[in-house]
């Protein structure tokens, strides 16, 4: 399968998220919960003006899945999905270059900061994951797609299949090195601290079931 070269910008971002310090490392889940949450929205507004979409609130949800033993945490959502282009643009590209160039040049000033204070977006999953796969199916397609990356170099795209439309994304979460302990994000009671922190305000539930289903 071919590698796709991420851009060398993205890659930069990237290294400055993954060396930030260890307190910012836990705001990856915000970022991954409020995507998961954006890609519900999008699915109520459309039924709004879609007479052949209902949106039934119980159908609508965000899962956590911490697996110890898997050393992985998995992200469900019943969202809008994306297409196989949609993986493609939308992932493959770390920042928009005006953000970035923002980001930088205020790191530079103020520390890693910056990290903690903006929406950094998807790929602050990398700094507490090896490797990273969303399985996706788009709202209105029966096919899936599954997009890994490690970070470093690239990703990869494949054909898939997922029984539900919406997003699953799986973290290989790091394992602990001297200065910093992952272990803490396959624990179930601090990743609920985590999201009463940053994600109380999200409008759909968030729910954390110990077993991956
Ligand atoms: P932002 O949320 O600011 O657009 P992100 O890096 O967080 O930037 O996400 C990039 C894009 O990837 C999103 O705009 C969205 O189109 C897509 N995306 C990410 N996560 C999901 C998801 N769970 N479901 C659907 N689309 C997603
Ligand atoms: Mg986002």
């Amino acid at each position: 399968m071919e590698k796709k070269p991420f851009q060398a910008e993205s890659k930069r971002l990237l290294e400055m998220m993954i060396n930030s310090i260890y307190t910012q490392k836990e705001i990856f889940l915000r970022e991954l919960i409020s995507n998961a949450s954006d890609a519900i929205d999008k699915i109520y507004y459309k039924a709004l003006t879609d007479d052949k979409l209902v949106f039934n609130k119980d159908d609508y949800y965000i899962q956590v899945i911490p697996d110890k033993a898997a050393r992985t945490l998995t992200l469900r959502d019943t969202g809008i999905g994306m297409t196989q282009e949609e993986l493609e643009t939308h992932l493959g590209v770390i920042a928009k270059s005006g953000s970035l160039a923002f980001k930088q040049e205020n790191a530079s000033k103020e520390g890693h900061d910056i990290i903690g204070q903006f929406g950094v977006g998807f790929y602050s999953a990398f700094m507490v994951a090896d490797t990273v796969t969303v399985v996706s199916r788009a709202l209105g397609s029966d096919t899936a797609y599954k997009w890994e990356s490690d970070g470093a170099e690239g990703y990869t795209i494949e054909p898939a299949s997922k029984d539900e439309v919406g997003t699953e994304i799986t973290l290989k979460i790091k394992d602990n090195t001297e200065d910093d302990n992952y272990d803490e994000y396959l624990e179930e009671y601090r990743l609920r601290s985590i999201i009463k922190k940053y994600s109380d305000f999200i409008r759909y539930p968030i729910k954390m079931n110990a077993t991956k289903s």
